[in-house]
């Protein structure tokens, strides 16, 4: 019975792990053999083995991997960086070299403001088709979630969000602007708003949504040619009077988009 728990038990973490980090339950089984070949007994042996094996293969073994098989990190300048704090440790920062020629295009293009590209979710390092969840589209390299602009309620544009993941904090829709959240529950998806659930806590409650602001970060990634979609919801495109036809609605089967935007390359 023992023994079944435990294989029960090894069993979940390693789904959870590579469903999270996408390599971290492979580590979490060689962790496992490592940690029974190691004489010594400190506790947490398992754990330590894990840890010191997990940052190993991360930081310098998938890098070089990754690229030989068409992926890269995402890179951080002064403008961009990731919106969470764990996104790059946990392998969702990969993406095809196009996605960073294009960040950096639109990086060039915000000179002179202060507006930042916070990235949120982008790839796995590996494996076309393997998909980041919850993001099922997210398999090939070439999609990435980027955060909204906010600002101090005096008009201050900041870099900082408003949730710790930041997903989850939605900029709904106002009365008289289209309300698909409403169209997509009483047609049955019921998921449809489920990111309420990933914030990981909300922060700086006093920041307000920039429209001016996200639409400006917007402009400066419809200026590429690399391009292929933005996702973005209704009440959002109408408010921030986006016209552009590579700007489209997801559909009721994806998640809300009104608390992140979704690139996509050609
Ligand atoms: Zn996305």
């Amino acid at each position: 019975m023992k023994k079944i728990a435990l294989f029960l038990f090894h069993s979940l973490v390693f789904v959870l792990l590579t469903i999270l980090t996408q390599v971290g339950g492979v580590i979490y089984l060689l962790s496992i053999w490592m940690a029974r070949k190691w004489p010594v007994k400190p506790r947490y042996k398992t754990l330590l083995v894990f840890l010191a094996l997990y940052l190993f293969v991360t930081l310098l073994l998938v890098p070089p991997v990754a690229s030989v098989l068409g992926r890269e990190k995402l890179s951080h300048t002064s403008k961009i960086k990731p919106a969470f704090f764990l996104t790059d440790l946990l392998n969702r920062n990969y993406v095809r070299p196009e996605m960073n020629k294009m960040l950096h295009e639109a990086e060039n293009r915000l000179a002179g403001t202060a507006i930042e590209i916070r990235y949120l979710d982008a790839n796995f390092p590996f494996c076309y088709g393997f998909p980041l969840l919850p993001h099922l589209s997210h398999n090939d390299g070439k999609k990435i979630d980027i955060a909204f602009v906010y600002q101090t309620r005096d008009g201050k544009i900041t870099g900082k969000q408003k949730s710790v993941s930041g997903y989850g904090v939605f900029e709904g829709p106002k009365p008289g602007e289209p309300n698909q959240m409403r169209q997509c529950r009483n047609r049955g998806y019921r998921h449809y708003g489920f990111t309420r659930y990933l914030t990981l806590g909300r922060i700086n409650s006093k920041l307000v949504f920039s429209a001016s602001g996200t639409k400006r970060l917007i402009e400066s990634f419809l200026g590429s040619k690399r391009l292929g979609k933005i996702f973005i919801e209704p009440h959002l495109k109408q408010r921030l009077h986006l016209t552009d036809p590579r700007i489209r609605y997801q559909g009721c089967r994806s998640v809300r988009h009104d608390d992140h935007i979704h690139l996509q390359l050609r």
